[in-house]
């Protein structure tokens, strides 16, 4: 007998699950479009060299805990990083401790609008979203509902959808809303689209909670993608944000990130710093050291900062060269349909509209492995297999 017999079997992460099946997969021809890491020209995992660099100035460096909040230059750095200019002052009604990466600091600041904001606030996660923002609502006790986001008529956004949800949801509700490099789509509004999205906010008092898992990724420049975030900053909302540097440092396994909450008010902020100390001690204690140095050490740095901001091109330009290549090798083959997105969408991921069944068709017979929502990685493809990719495609469509 064990006491765990009605333990339930869960469901495989829509995500992680396609990845498990990738490297189980012994065919000399497969291809991995699933997972969201960066992969060089060759399929490789890539350590930015600007990493490599602080690494070893790092050698050595004591292993001693980090206080609960985390490294405070490393704080003050990622709340400029992202807000840039638009802080201007602001950093008084701020507080920003390190977290477990996006994920963590995602969680953290959810579960202080379950703890702080009116009962029953409710948080919008646009449909669809990486996966992870539902669980992350549901094990946090919040409850969350879906903003119309994207149109697969148009493989682009749904902005009227988006704004009359905007409109129709309870006054003082919470906006999960990415910074740029949409995921799964690649779909980002536009700077226009975005003040309207800030006007309705505004009259609706909602609340922004930007995810920022890819500045700098998407255009290759670290201000243009952080237009969203500084745009709510300049308009004088209160509102959270979780940044991430798996991708773009591509610290992933290092779990890197930071959580930042706005206020209107200065006084406030000493007493949410302690409820967010509480909640980590009672988590996890206090937040791991590598990461949060190595980002540390190169945002510090102007010449490591430099380097940085050219490997960023570097990788978003890949990603861009990619798109427009896959884009032409399907029109070589004259694959029927228009696949234009291809190169109008951003960031990691295009949302190629290849429905279930033709998803399985390249899975099972040419094992490239993407989401069964038809999110294809692009970072996964390169010179040598775009041709390859190009003819299942073909396969699939036909
Ligand atoms: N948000 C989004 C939209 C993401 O795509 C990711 C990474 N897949 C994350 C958050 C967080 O990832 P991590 O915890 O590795 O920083």
């Amino acid at each position: 007998p064990t006491l765990f017999a009605n333990v339930p079997l869960g469901p495989v992460d829509p995500i992680l699950g396609v990845s498990t099946a990738f490297k189980a997969d012994t065919d000399p021809r497969k291809v991995d479009t699933s997972v969201g890491a960066y992969r060089d020209e060759n399929g490789k995992p890539y350590v930015l060299k600007c990493v490599y660099e602080a690494e070893k100035r790092l050698l050595g460096a004591p292993k001693e805990y980090l206080p609960i909040d985390g490294i405070p230059e490393f704080n003050k750095l990622s709340a400029k990083l992202l807000y840039g200019d638009a802080m201007n002052g602001k950093e008084k009604r701020m507080v920003t401790v390190q977290a477990l990466s996006g994920t963590g600091a995602l969680r953290i600041g959810i579960i202080f609008i379950r703890k702080y904001l009116p009962a029953g606030t409710v948080v919008y996660i646009s449909r669809p979203s990486w996966t992870n923002h539902h669980n992350i609502c549901k094990e946090s006790g919040i409850q969350s509902a879906e903003y119309a986001y994207y149109d697969p008529k148009t493989k682009g956004l749904d902005f009227t959808g988006m704004i009359n949800d905007m409109k129709a949801a309870p006054n003082g509700s919470v906006f999960v809303l990415h910074l740029c490099a949409h995921n799964p789509t690649g779909v980002d509004p536009t700077h226009e689209q975005w003040n309207v999205i800030a006007d309705v906010m505004r009259e609706k008092n909602h609340i922004p909670f930007m995810d920022c898992a890819y500045q700098g990724y998407a255009s290759g420049d670290l201000d243009y993608d952080a237009y969203s975030a500084r745009l709510f900053l300049n308009r004088g909302f209160e509102m959270f944000s979780a940044q991430s540097y798996s991708k773009n440092f591509g610290l992933y396994g290092e779990r890197t990130g930071a959580l930042t909450i706005v206020s209107h008010r200065e006084d406030v902020i000493p007493k949410m710093l302690s409820q967010l100390k509480m909640d980590i001690r009672a988590m996890y204690s206090s937040p791991p050291t590598h990461g949060a140095r190595l980002v540390t050490t190169v945002l510090s740095d102007p010449e490591l900062t430099a380097l940085w901001v050219k490997e960023l091109k570097e990788m978003s330009g890949r990603i861009k060269d990619v798109r427009q290549k896959v884009l032409d090798a399907l029109i070589a083959r004259k694959v029927p349909g228009n696949w234009e997105h291809i190169v109008n969408q951003i960031g990691m991921f295009t949302y190629t509209g290849l429905t279930k069944p033709q998803v399985d068709i390249l899975v099972n017979k040419y094992h490239i492995y993407l989401l069964g929502s038809g999110r294809v990685s692009l970072a996964g493809l390169n010179n040598k297999n775009i041709d390859y990719f190009a003819d299942a495609v073909l396969d699939a469509v036909t």
